[in-house]
């Protein structure tokens, strides 16, 4: 108990010194993201602590709206992901959607095992599982457990991406405004994302030539040859 109230203290004072810096840097960091959103990016992650978008990114509070989950599952009937992923296309016309998978992910560690987790969350793993049955045989071929891992949370990836690629209103943007969609896994053993090539790009080579910029307020995120890159301007 003291521990936690400890990290949630000093999570307060972080913020605090935080403010402080970031005003001090840029005195009009705060009012301008007081004065709306206009962010280039929706993000579908893990609820994994170790996959924060914005971070990981290199980007900045204003930057990425976000949805995250366990697993990252994309569920056509789970009206929070829909509702989120319809005001970031419909409303706040975002110009990429990037699903975005991730190694070691406890959800796909427990769709990989064969016991009951408890209480809702079988329930909730329950697409996982099914991609693991329906690639039971490449799947039981891959020894290392880690490796197999990384396969399911790919897989799911796709999974989810054709669930994106399926929903009317990704569609409509995809139409009439050249929407982006992409499927992308983040690796935590060297922090770097990479491209799966799945979604609006499927088909069309993503490994050769050009690149795709997007540019945060501190930093920008280049989606290149199959990688996602960022570099700080
Ligand atoms: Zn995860």
């Amino acid at each position: 108990m003291a521990a936690q109230e400890d990290s949630f203290l000093y999570a307060l004072s972080s913020n605090n010194a935080w403010a402080g810096y970031k005003a001090h840097q840029n005195p009009n960091f705060f009012p301008k993201l007081a004065s709306g959103q206009s962010p280039q990016i929706l993000w579908l992650g893990c609820s994994d602590s170790r996959c924060p978008e914005t971070t990981i990114l290199g980007l900045q509070p204003g930057d990425v709206f976000v949805h995250r989950n366990i697993a990252n599952i994309v569920s056509p009937t789970d009206i929070n992901t829909s509702a989120v992923i319809e005001y970031a296309v419909a409303h706040l016309k975002v110009k990429h959607v990037v699903l975005c998978g991730h190694s070691a992910c406890g959800g796909a560690a427990a769709a990989l095992g064969d016991g009951r987790v408890g209480g809702v969350l079988d329930t909730w793993l329950t697409p996982l599982k099914a991609v693991r049955l329906a690639n039971k045989e490449e799947l039981d071929g891959i020894k290392d457990a880690g490796a197999r891992a990384v396969r399911i949370a790919e897989l799911n990836v796709e999974a989810g991406v054709k669930v994106l690629m399926a929903n009317v209103v990704v569609q409509e943007a995809v139409r009439e405004r050249g929407l982006e969609v992409h499927g992308c896994l983040f690796d935590i053993g060297s922090g770097r994302i990479r491209d799966l090539g799945f979604g609006t790009r499927a088909g069309k080579g993503v490994s050769v030539g050009g690149e795709e910029v997007v540019r945060g307020r501190h930093a920008q995120l280049v989606f290149r040859g199959g990688n996602a890159s960022m570099s700080v301007r």
